[in-house]
């Protein structure tokens, strides 16, 4: 199982988007996918369609009570996608971890190489405080949606100094695999040269799938749908199909096999 963490510090760039579509897109491609949602707004668990009347356990059992993750773990009406939900009560976990020694490790030891998926995504929350380094620390790799806006870089240098002090601390392995450029809209100048500059600064670590500004997208989950099951058609969608190709590529050969 490959573990990928879907993290941004800032608020609103795609990441829950990202998260939803991308894992549709690898279940239907066949591989057994989990989605962990990790943020106490619960996005990813609502826009796939999980209610919070539905959600008994969450990740917050699973970081707290060290509740084994299959218990909390939910079938969605996606064939081969599961989900392990979030709910409210995990914006206190931060506080109620503060003294566990293993404060950081809690995810990873939750997402044992046994349970049976190919591959589990992980939505973080937008800050960079313990859950998002549960995160990082239970990854084998990162993607960063960045949206296509004036202080995107700005924002970056700071999540790739933690990328780098988690390497350091806690996870050795913690590689990216990309950096999605989310949000871009071709007719607006500026949008159009934030994505040249971010090219030019980071060159092969940014996924040549841009992801266009599409309604679709934004509408999806209210209907409590991925985008991809919603209109699969639409350009937001095709464009997330065309970058979880381009992630499959970039995976380890071993993993693709796996
Ligand atoms: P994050 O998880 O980083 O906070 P979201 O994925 O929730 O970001 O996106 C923020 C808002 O923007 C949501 O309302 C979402 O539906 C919308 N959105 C995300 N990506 C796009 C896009 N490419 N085009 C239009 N709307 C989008
Ligand atoms: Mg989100």
């Amino acid at each position: 199982m490959i573990r990928i963490a879907i993290a941004n510090q800032k608020g609103g760039v795609g990441k829950t988007t990202t998260a939803i579509n991308v894992s549709t897109a690898l279940a239907a491609t066949g591989w057994r996918t989990l989605l962990v949602d990790l943020d106490p707004q619960g996005n990813a668990s609502t826009g796939i369609g999980v209610g919070a009347d539905q959600r008994d356990r969450s990740t917050y059992d699973v970081l707290v009570d060290k509740t084994p993750i299959e218990e909390c773990i939910l079938s969605t009406s996606i064939p081969k996608l599961d989900l392990c939900p979030a709910t409210v009560d995990l914006s206190g976990a931060e506080v109620e971890l503060v003294t566990a020694d293993d404060r950081a490790h809690r995810l990873q030891s939750s997402l044992r190489p046994d349970l049976p998926y190919d591959v589990c995504l992980i939505d973080c929350p937008p800050s960079l405080g313990l859950l998002t380094l549960n995160a990082l620390t239970a990854a084998d790799t990162l993607l960063v949606p960045l949206q296509c806006e004036f202080f995107a870089l700005e924002g970056l240098s700071q999540l790739l100094q933690t990328v780098e002090r988690v390497q350091q601390r806690f996870n050795p392995q913690l590689g990216i695999i990309g950096i999605a450029l989310t949000m871009f809209d071709r007719r607006n100048r500026l949008t159009d040269q934030v994505a040249e500059d971010v090219r030019s600064c980071l060159g092969k670590l940014v996924f040549e799938t841009t992801i266009p500004r599409n309604v679709r997208l934004s509408e999806a989950p209210s209907h409590g749908l991925p985008a991809l099951i919603y209109d699969h058609a639409c350009p937001g969608s095709r464009a997330y199909i065309a970058l979880a190709r381009e992630l499959i590529t970039r995976l380890p050969e071993q993993r693709k096999a796996a």
